[in-house]
């Protein structure tokens, strides 16, 4: 059986390290590192992640700021209240929780975040430092970043020789997965939904990243022996044996057929998915780290 990757207990690693250096960075005269959280609309879900983001901030000793906007909110009042963040010196990281209503273009708001605050990683900027390898200045979408945290737990930091597939090229997860894993130095390959005979090509990978968002696709029999299996997916199925009406978690990774063939492997949910809100903490306290003139921390 394969080893399980524990994120929920690398995350907490994550948050206990900003923890500390928060009050490193105190000791050394920088201020208070400050995140805002945006939301537009009613969205449920949202509204658990944003609530989530901004108690993990607390938690880090981070300055701590949600804007909470009705549905309504126009474009330009939107782009007035990041620019005021833009400008605002006790705010280090700016995150735009997304979807956004359809009458505002979430493109235009995401280009409007300063690059120095963007910790969500999104802005052209940074997508070009990312591909660019320019790492140190980087910010690196958190959910790759995350990933890729949990890789090194397992391989190490260097991946010289090793052959990675990554299965998605979405902008949030599959291209920044690639990009990182290229800078550690494998060899990779992206797949998406017109790559032909994806079994096999999985089968060569010895890291295998799923980031699809489809149900249980990757089976056992596609995972090369020894893999490192990371599964991003986070799906939603219905569980009748659990009751009627009942659901449950499952990733893009068939878990049980997979953690057969794999060395190590990530769970849904306990993976990634914690790896999450903790990169966006490591982000923004780099941010502080930067604006205080300093060197950011390495996790
Ligand atoms: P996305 O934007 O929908 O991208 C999905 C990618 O999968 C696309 O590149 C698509 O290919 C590819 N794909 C779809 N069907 C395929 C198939 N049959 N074979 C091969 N490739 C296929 O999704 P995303 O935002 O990257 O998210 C992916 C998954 O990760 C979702 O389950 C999402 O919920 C989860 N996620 C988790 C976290 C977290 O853990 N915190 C964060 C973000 C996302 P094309 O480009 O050709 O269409």
């Amino acid at each position: 059986m394969a080893e399980l990757i524990d994120g929920k207990s690398v995350a907490e690693d994550v948050v206990r390290r900003v923890k500390a250096l928060v009050a490193e960075l105190a000791e050394k005269g920088g201020r208070q590192p400050g995140l805002a959280v945006v939301i537009v609309g009613e969205d449920p879900a949202s509204q658990v992640y944003v609530a989530s983001k901004s108690r993990t901030a607390k938690e880090c000793g981070f300055h701590s700021v949600q804007h909470t906007l009705p549905v309504e909110t126009s474009e330009p009042d939107l782009l007035k209240i990041i620019g005021q963040l833009n400008a605002d010196p006790a705010i280090n990281g700016i995150l735009v929780q997304l979807p956004l209503p359809g009458h505002i273009d979430a493109g235009k708001v995401i280009q409007t975040i300063a690059p120095e605050k963007d910790v969500d990683g999104f802005h052209f900027i940074n997508v070009g430092k990312l591909g660019t390898g320019e790492l140190e200045t980087a910010f690196v979408p958190c959910t790759p970043a995350g990933s890729m945290l949990l890789i090194e737990r397992v391989r190490g930091k260097d991946l010289s020789g090793l052959n990675a597939v990554v299965v998605g090229r979405s902008n949030i997860v599959g291209k920044p997965m690639a990009n990182l894993l290229l800078a550690a130095n494998c060899t990779v390959t992206i797949a998406h939904s017109r790559t032909r005979d994806l079994p096999a090509l999985a089968g060569t990978a010895d890291i295998l990243v799923a980031a699809v968002g489809r149900p249980e696709m990757v089976r056992g029999d596609w995972v090369k022996p020894g893999a490192t299996v990371i599964d991003v997916g986070i799906n939603r199925i219905a569980a009748p044996e659990k009751g009627e009406g009942k659901t449950r978690l499952v990733g893009d990774v068939e878990f049980a057929e997979a953690a057969k063939a794999a060395g190590a492997i990530t769970p849904v949910p306990g993976g990634v998915g914690p790896m999450t809100i903790a990169m966006l903490m490591a982000n923004t306290l780099a941010s502080a780290y930067l604006a205080a003139g300093l060197k950011r921390p390495s996790f």
